[in-house]
């Protein structure tokens, strides 16, 4: 019988940290009998999550930055993938003023912390922690996203952005660390689990089948992505936390082998597989190119013989997490990059012409002018479109169910999913980017048949039910960059206002104004789809 060994399955070494001093007046030292204890006092967890939120939605990290200037200087990027990562370098350095935050939805506010068995809080943590992301999502210009049920098919919207996923485990040792995390929803939705077995451990199984995988994770959460993908684990619970944590990067520094006590480990090698797999696809940056992920994380993990759980899931655009921590020398953050602009290249980036469309003709000439125009051409949009999205369509199908007619606005008009954040004292419009397309497909072929929805804009990739509609009456699908929402927010919306279903705040209809707003054609009205062209070209 083999001999007891307690073996951690995630130990990642010690990261070189370059941290913010937040203060020292929360803590101190407590002896207790023979022992020193770290005393924290409950304020000082709400104050740190409270800095960490508001960090994490203005500022990126200098590696993050760093990787959208390299894609603006490699000659293999596509012009597509230079224009988006130069559109996300302009957003995170608008962002970086703190005002507006780097993406409209400002995300599920997720905590993961380990507390030393010599910290003493004396409270209920979880608790303070809330009231620090209370604070950060009421003070700041972000969004509430969270919806509460209070029935099974009733919700409301909770208006302070709690409840937040908070996880604290014990640990040995007097430190407190933190990893939080700000998760989007479309970034949330491309997190896959499959049930797979011991089969799929071979190459020639597990790169066609994680292929297959990226296929599925399409452009709708903003890429150039954090792809992470984890192999095995003890349960599915625990192979989902791990890709959550490999996606941020908190376990780089896992050892890159395994041993014989189920030590988890990272491949390098299959990263670099994957990620040669990734630029193949052709996908790029959202419209076409090789930009679809800046890297890729692979974790091997143990498992049960009768199951091998694979993770695959990404951080998008908007990589938003911080580490925290509290100890003896006070409370820190990981310092984020507070000047994004230095990574602007010199000369300045002159992107190649785009047609501009007029969006205060009719849409029958709104439809005529992009009828011309081939799949993937960049197109600038000035004029007058309308904002509506998950819960005004539901209620613009139900109008048509009851033998009401559609309001004229969504004839008249280009519609716009999306979703804005607060508005910032003295401007137009808060960070408005554009929400997930594919929700919204199955109203696509009813209000089409209306003569509505002719001409929609929104980000991500479309079903072949919205391909077929617009074949049939004549529609295009644009497709707005997911990820640059404070850009278009400050620069490209200048006149917001909210025009019916009041009650839906965010989800509202909203008539706005844009300048220069750019949009790629996605689908058009021949049948042909730019994201259906590249899988079917890639088998
Ligand atoms: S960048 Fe895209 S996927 Fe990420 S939070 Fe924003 S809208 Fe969602």
């Amino acid at each position: 019988m083999k001999s007891f060994e307690y073996q951690k399955v995630l130990c990642p070494a010690d990261k070189d940290i370059r941290w913010r001093f937040l203060g020292k007046e929360f803590i101190r030292p407590l002896s207790l009998g023979k022992r020193t204890f770290l005393e924290v006092k409950p304020e000082g967890l709400a104050m740190l999550a409270r800095e960490a939120f508001r960090d994490a939605s203005f500022f990126l990290s200098t590696g993050h930055l760093e990787q959208l200037a390299l894609i603006l200087n490699d000659p293999e990027a596509s012009a597509n993938d230079r224009f988006v990562a130069m559109e996300l370098l302009k957003n995170a350095a608008i962002s970086a003023g703190g005002v507006f935050p780097m993406c409209q939805d400002t995300g599920t506010a997720l905590v993961m912390a380990k507390k030393g068995e010599g910290v003493l809080t004396g409270t209920d943590d979880a608790f303070w922690i809330s009231k620090g992301v209370f604070e950060a999502y009421t003070g700041e210009n972000l969004r509430y996203s969270q919806l509460a049920p209070l029935s099974m098919y009733g919700e409301v919207n909770t208006q302070n952005n709690l409840p937040a996923q908070i996880d604290i485990s014990s640990v040995p040792g007097d430190h407190y660390d933190f990893l939080f995390v700000a998760k989007g929803g479309g970034s949330a939705n491309k997190t896959f689990l499959y049930n797979k077995t011991a089969q799929i451990l071979a190459p020639e199984e597990l790169l066609p089948f994680l292929a297959k995988s990226l296929g599925e994770i399409g452009t709708s959460a903003c890429p150039p992505y954090h792809l992470a993908v984890v192999v095995g684990g003890m349960s599915a619970e625990y192979t989902l936390k791990t890709l959550k944590l490999a996606s941020t990067g908190y376990l780089d520094s896992l050892p890159d082998r395994g041993n014989g006590n189920g030590q988890g480990f990272r491949d390098k090698s299959l990263e670099t597989e994957i990620l040669e797999m990734s630029r193949s696809l052709g996908l790029g940056a959202q419209f076409g190119g090789k930009y679809f992920c800046h890297d890729v994380r692979v974790i091997r993990l143990p498992r049960h013989g009768a199951s091998c759980f694979i993770g695959v899931g990404v951080s998008c655009s908007a990589h938003r997490n911080i580490l925290g921590r509290i100890c003896g020398e006070g409370l820190f953050l990981e310092a984020l990059d507070r000047d994004p602009a230095r990574f602007f290249p010199d000369p300045a980036f002159e992107p190649e012409e785009a047609v501009s469309i007029d969006l205060n003709q009719s849409m029958d000439a709104i439809r005529a002018c992009l009828s011309k125009l081939k799949v993937a051409t960049r197109v600038m949009l000035n004029g007058p479109l309308v904002v509506a999205r998950d819960i005004a369509h539901a209620r613009l199908k139900a109008m048509l169910e009851r033998g009401e007619s559609l309001p004229s606005y969504f004839r008249d008009h280009m519609v716009y999913y999306a979703g804005p954040a607060k508005t910032p004292a003295g401007y137009a419009s808060g960070s408005f980017g554009p929400t997930t397309a594919g929700r919204m497909d199955p109203y696509v072929p009813c209000f089409q048949e209306q003569g509505a929805s002719l001409v929609m804009l929104a980000k991500g990739n479309r079903s072949s039910l919205v391909r077929e509609s617009c074949r049939k009456h004549g529609g295009f699908y644009l497709g707005s960059i997911g990820g640059p929402a404070a850009r278009l927010g400050r620069d490209c919306i200048t006149k917001v206002d909210m025009i019916d279903f009041k009650d839906l705040g965010m989800e509202a209809v909203y008539r706005i104004e844009v300048r220069d707003f750019p949009a790629f054609v996605i689908v058009d009205d021949k049948g042909n789809d730019f994201y259906e062209s590249f899988l079917v070209q890639k088998g």
